[in-house]
């Protein structure tokens, strides 16, 4: 099994291009390179991390093998250069098969990896656990709620070591054995031409171990999954598909590595007449022809109650008022958008008689072709 969450390394969703990837790839690595961390252990981590992510996902073969749960224990049988102390869960061994240290990114990158290049510290020896995986949620909120701001309750599935069998997947009394087919490696080398290919070994799924006695109580697997249940704080002005991270609330690590992320993507429910378009409000006024024409005071409902809304004379249908102040709360930086109004001059379906007469009578008094223009 995989642990990890590329896609979330890098914060691009799971149908993200080519360019997508790269960009929100540039610039984590701008964010976390070395050279601008001097001695930031975690910041040397991420930027490990997102490299290995970018690479995987940039590589369309990786990235399906990935995407199918086919490419196990991160890249590091793929030769991302990073040292073994990387996926040390899931290589017993630490011997990285030929041809993996000394990748070298491709050009278009620039200079900055030049000065990391090689470093990925597999002489080091260093040894962390498995940083836990990121969770994603989705929350319904009505759509007072989400401008307000509000606490939700967030139920989610985490992996947590099995009690039973301490995380091993063999049952009580029993060890898991070393896999004959690739001696613990949890790859398999073929040789092909200069090149000798590694691939997850087919046997023992690339753990390097098989487990003859399943524990009963994860069947193997080693971590139990069990519902959790917290309490997250919902930003007011989230807009519906907001995605909101909460770091460190995702799945524990495993042995000592750092917990993953929460993302908590909202769903806000419409309403019966205001809408959204980024920080501001939006709605219809409908407004009568001779409302239209001759100009009126509308009292409109804003989120702060109601308001006076001047319509002067001669507003076209489709002009849009602005009210400054009285939109949704801006999610980045201080103060609100706006509410924008936009005027719908309703046009009766049906008509009385005396209705009939007295537009006829408009025609004749003002006999204007407003066409004119387009003959
Ligand atoms: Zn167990
Ligand atoms: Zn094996």
């Amino acid at each position: 099994m995989n642990g990890k969450d590329y896609y979330g390394v890098l914060g691009v969703g799971k149908d993200a291009s080519k360019d997508d990837i790269k960009k929100a790839y540039r610039k984590l690595a701008q964010k976390y390179h070395p050279d601008k961390n001097p001695n930031n252990k975690e910041a040397e981590d991420k930027f490990k991390e997102v490299s290995e992510a970018y690479e995987v996902l940039t590589d369309d073969e990786k990235r399906s093998m990935y995407d199918s749960g086919r490419l196990f224990g991160g890249a590091g049988a793929y030769g991302t250069g990073y040292g073994p102390q990387d996926f040390g869960g899931f290589y017993g061994s630490g011997d990285m098969p030929g041809g993996a240290q000394g990748f070298s990114f491709t050009g278009d990158l620039g200079d900055i990896f030049n000065l990391f290049g090689g470093a990925g510290g597999a002489q080091t020896g260093r040894r962390r656990g498995q940083r836990g995986n990121d969770v994603e949620v989705t929350v319904n909120l009505s759509f007072d709620d989400s401008l307000k701001g509000v606490y939700v309750p967030v139920t989610m599935t985490r992996s947590t070591v099995c009690d039973t069998c301490k995380g091993t997947g063999s049952a009580p009394g029993t060890l898991p054995e070393t896999c004959s087919t690739c001696g613990g490696r949890g790859f398999v080398s073929q040789d092909q031409g200069l090149f000798g290919i590694s691939r997850p070994c087919p046997n023992c799924g690339g753990r390097g171990t098989i487990i003859r006695n399943p524990c009963p109580a994860c069947k193997g697997a080693g971590s139990v999954r069990s519902p959790k249940k917290i309490k997250v704080r919902i930003p007011a002005g989230v807009t519906n598909g907001s995605r909101i991270k909460f770091k460190g609330k995702g799945e524990p690590g495993a042995g000592g590595g750092p917990p993953g992320d929460l993302y908590v993507v909202t769903k806000v429910a419409r309403h019966p007449y205001f809408g959204r378009k980024n920080s501001n409000i939006t709605m219809e006024l409908p407004v009568t022809y001779p409302e239209a024409a001759l100009g009126t005071e509308v009292m409109v409902p804003t989120i702060d109650g109601r308001v006076k809304l001047k319509i002067p004379a001669g507003t076209e249908g489709g002009r849009t008022f602005r009210l400054k102040g009285k939109g949704a709360p801006k999610l980045r930086g201080k103060g609100s958008g706006d509410m924008l109004v936009t005027v719908k001059v309703v046009v009766p379906k049906k008509l009385t008689k005396k209705e009939k007469e007295l537009i006829r009578g408009l025609e004749e008094v003002e006999p204007k072709d407003v066409r004119a223009h387009i003959k």
